[in-house]
């Protein structure tokens, strides 16, 4: 049952990095293949930030999925099966580093467009570059771990304000990364196959053919080859992405139950970044809304959401926070516009928290230039329309918002 815990409302104060709390900025889907790999030739690694970098660099810890394998290694993974393939040259890792991208979410269905190995030189390529990662593994054990990110509390509070004391040494964000996409990439997956009571329910509707074309040229024909993606089979697991599906078994609800706990006990936040649900719906289906209440019963504080490529409301549910969609940030797909939004407007969601309680969301809109592979600020009255379709998405999620020039500002109160 829902709980509505907005009893009252106060604007928050501009955003500032200085501010009391720790302010975590989550963005969408991260798309760096295609025509965006062709700007790295510039080596300009910042240039697909565009005046985003600004508000990002407010946060404490910035957070964005990787719809992109990075590497030079790897074959598309069964062609015949999946059209769209997403990698990076190996300098995308500093289009990350320049906008100071502390974790990046893995469990997606692009992460193993180039096979296993790419997948894995990946994962080396973000550990030596410090940017934290979960999602994926060598086995289940690995892809259902959550990356722990840590961040030294004198460089987030102001402590004659702050509850916490200047003897807690360190804050601990643990963020699991889970997918209902491409069950076939399942670590592990043999143990679990058999447990599914259905395939993806998304998957048939999705219409991909409207968005995922290239903007300018036509989608590369990729050579055949078997639907061998290149996953031993290994005694002890098989490689793959932390999959879980949206109706859950009992044996899924279970593993998903332990990832939590564990992360519980290693952190003082848990977040579980979800790339699930059907793509360009207005709003979250029931099934949805279930399985975000779920994992947030489980004993996660923040739902981030992507995959729709469009954004969806927030929800606050109890004294938890529930995103349900974070929407596409940059990439190079073909626009439509749907009820609410554009395939290339999204927001920037900055969560302050403050004495382990998450404590407001502000949400700054951003827009990607068409045939610029840029993403900026959105501004004047796209801005504007922007906050009025995201402040009726939440209106009708039972969430109270203010807006502060065209900036939204939720603020969360213990009940
Ligand atoms: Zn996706």
């Amino acid at each position: 049952m829902k709980i509505l815990s907005q009893t009252k409302f106060a604007l928050g104060s501009p955003t500032q990095r200085s501010g009391v709390g720790l302010k975590i900025a989550f963005i969408g889907d991260v798309m760096l293949g295609r025509l965006v790999n062709t700007v790295l030739k510039l080596d300009n690694y910042s240039y697909v930030w565009g005046s985003t970098l600004d508000v990002l660099k407010r946060a404490d810890l910035r957070f964005a999925n990787l719809e992109c394998v990075i590497s030079d290694k790897g074959m598309p993974w069964s062609p015949e099966q999946k059209i769209f393939h997403f990698r990076a040259h190996p300098s995308a890792i500093k289009v990350l580093r320049k906008a100071k991208i502390d974790y990046v979410s893995l469990a997606n269905n692009h992460t193993l467009d180039y096979n296993t190995d790419a997948m894995l030189d990946m994962t080396k390529r973000l550990r030596d570059a410090d940017i934290a990662f979960s999602g994926v593994g060598r086995n289940l054990s690995e892809a259902s771990a959550p990356a722990i990110v840590k961040k030294n509390d004198t460089t987030i509070m102001k402590p004659a304000i702050s509850s916490f004391s200047k003897s807690s040494a360190t804050f601990k964000i643990a963020i699991i990364s889970l997918t209902d996409n491409e069950p076939e990439w399942e670590a592990e997956g043999k143990l679990l196959r058999n447990d599914v009571s259905s395939v993806t329910m998304h998957m048939e509707d999705a219409p991909w053919e409207k968005i995922l074309p290239i903007r300018k040229t036509k989608a590369q024909k990729m050579p055949k080859q078997s639907r061998d993606h290149g996953v031993p089979a290994a005694e002890n697991g098989r490689p793959g992405v932390f999959y879980v599906p949206l109706r859950l078994t009992k044996r899924y609800e279970a593993i998903l139950r332990k990832s939590i706990q564990n992360a519980k006990k290693n952190s003082d936040i848990v977040i579980v970044a979800a790339h699930v649900g059907p793509h360009f719906r207005t709003k979250p289906s029931k099934f949805y809304v279930n399985f975000a209440h779920k994992i947030i019963d489980l004993g996660a504080d923040i739902y981030w959401g992507h995959s729709n490529h469009v954004p969806q409301g927030i929800e606050v549910y109890g004294n938890k926070l529930i995103m349900y969609d974070a929407g596409d940030f940059i990439d190079d797909y073909a626009t439509d516009r749907y009820t609410y939004f554009s395939n290339d407007q999204s927001f920037i969601f900055i969560v302050t928290i403050d004495d382990k309680k998450i404590k407001r969301v502000e949400l700054f809109p951003v827009k990607i230039s068409s045939f610029m592979l840029q993403t900026n600020r959105a501004e004047k009255e796209e801005a504007r329309e922007m906050c009025d379709n995201m402040e009726k998405a939440c209106y009708a999620l039972d969430t109270i918002t203010a807006r502060r020039n065209n900036e939204i500002v939720i603020e969360i109160f213990e009940k």
